[in-house]
């Protein structure tokens, strides 16, 4: 039984790929309209200091449904940031999933859209404690076809046909090439259909979306209904869909029993121009270590159980595993570091802060640590091509708060901050037990 009532709490985490924090009305976007995420935020909690633990895909997904940063659990790499089509690598057996942690609790479990955390029969969904699965293994732009044009064309004016992306029931291939402009308003269905289904248990509903990840698609409905053009639109049908979700859990009587997050894997892909996402007024985007790449739009809503308000405490979607397991009455891995914080006396309490300091990696190197308002750089690199990396000593330091795009070098006036945040990550390195690479496994021919 849970500490808050007699039924254990719903969990609906939702969940977009390359989101950028700047994308949503209820972040300062000028021209998405987002009614149904600023009525969630409104009524919840907005947290403007929300952090993906890496600023791609795989990683990012494997830490939000271990809990734990990456380089714990060999999810990352510096040669092959992310798991592809002929990877032979997923997140290992070893790993505690947020899904698997709450069926020790009778949960209902469903994954819905984007996995990304291996293709292979053994690492997909319904072998990592949900019970069923409906969506793509990988990225929506893998799998493209040799037929389609060359270059960027095929993203340029996407048709589904270029990418040959599968769509699973469970760990069977039902429709390839999947329809990618349906698959929003499918996913919704989906999963709209499951809370139905499941709403005498208690259930964990994780709804990733495959977008707006480029190639970009969105339904007829929602064609030209944006002012930010394609990108706008397809925003928007997200924001449709979180619409539903929560008129559901309305209408069926449950949103009083649950709990339901809004972020985002990582920052918007800024090198496809206007197809990419923005990130507000931080500074680049996937793929780095600076803050566009990381901080993500992040919103929890719970009618009744919390109060709304904005938050400015330094939170991550690991925290959403520790949250979610705690609530449940489940047990949090005591055998191995967990990253993650449980939000409550922040949901329930209105709570400042539940951590003080927060590390960035880049693949398995670390190249950033954050403490309190103050980022320190140790190395910085761009965001995709053949930049090198830069070394920095002393690192470059920013006020967050102060400064959020990161454009004031301070470190030179306070030594005695850099201090004490190599004093943090020395604590943190002591600590550090690196899993094995599990994304440079390549299936062999
Ligand atoms: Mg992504």
């Amino acid at each position: 039984m849970s500490a808050l009532g007699a039924k254990p709490p719903n969990f609906v985490v939702i969940f977009c790929d390359d989101l950028g924090y700047g994308d949503l009305g209820c972040f300062g976007h000028p021209t998405i309209a987002t009614p149904n995420l600023d009525r969630m935020a409104a009524e919840g909690i907005k947290f403007t200091q929300f952090y993906s633990a890496a600023c791609v895909c795989t990683p990012s997904r494997a830490a939000l449904l271990t809990g734990r940063l990456p380089v714990r659990s060999g999810m990352c790499s510096d040669k092959r940031r992310v798991l592809f089509p002929n990877s032979a690598g997923g997140l290992p057996q070893s790993e505690i999933t947020l899904a698997e942690g709450l069926k020790t609790k009778g949960y209902a479990t469903a994954a819905i859209g984007k996995w990304h955390l291996g293709h292979l029969p053994q690492f997909l969904p319904t072998n990592n404690g949900f019970d069923t699965y409906f969506g793509i293994p990988y990225s929506n732009d893998m799998d493209r076809l040799a037929s389609a044009p060359k270059g960027r064309e095929s993203f340029w004016k996407p048709k589904v046909k270029y990418f040959n992306v599968p769509l699973l029931r469970d760990t069977k291939v039902i429709e390839r090439p999947a329809d990618q402009t349906t698959i929003t308003r499918r996913y919704t269905e989906e999963a709209i259909e499951f809370i139905k289904n499941h709403k005498a248990k208690p259930f964990f509903v994780y709804l990733a979306h495959s977008l707006p990840h480029i190639p970009l698609f969105r339904g007829t409905a929602f064609e030209g209904v944006s002012k930010r053009g394609l990108y706008g639109d397809v925003i928007e049908e997200i924001d449709w869909s979180v619409g539903q979700v929560l008129k559901t859990l309305k209408a069926e009587g449950l949103a009083e029993n649950t709990l339901v997050f809004f972020t985002s894997d990582n920052g918007p892909w800024l090198i496809f121009d206007t197809h990419g996402g923005s990130a507000g007024l931080l500074r680049d985007g996937k793929g780095s270590t600076w803050e566009g790449g990381m901080r993500e739009p992040g919103i929890a809503w719970w009618p009744g159980k919390i109060k709304p308000h904005t938050s400015h405490a330094i939170t991550s979607t690991m925290d959403i595993y520790t949250t979610c397991l705690t609530l449940a009455g489940a047990k949090v891995p005591a055998d191995r570091v967990v990253d993650g914080r449980d939000l409550s006396p922040i949901l329930f309490k209105g709570a400042k802060s539940v951590r003080d300091t927060f590390f960035y990696y880049r693949g398995e190197q670390l190249y950033a640590v954050r403490q309190g308002p103050w980022k320190a750089h140790y190395i910085t690199r761009p965001a995709y091509g053949r930049g090198a990396p830069e070394k920095h000593d002393p690192p470059a330091l920013y006020h967050l708060d102060h400064d959020p795009s990161e454009k004031h070098n301070l470190a030179k006036d306070n030594p005695e901050v850099l201090a004490t945040i190599a004093k943090a990550l020395a604590q943190h390195n002591t600590k550090l037990k690196r899993g094995k690479n599990q994304l440079d496994l390549i299936i062999k021919k």
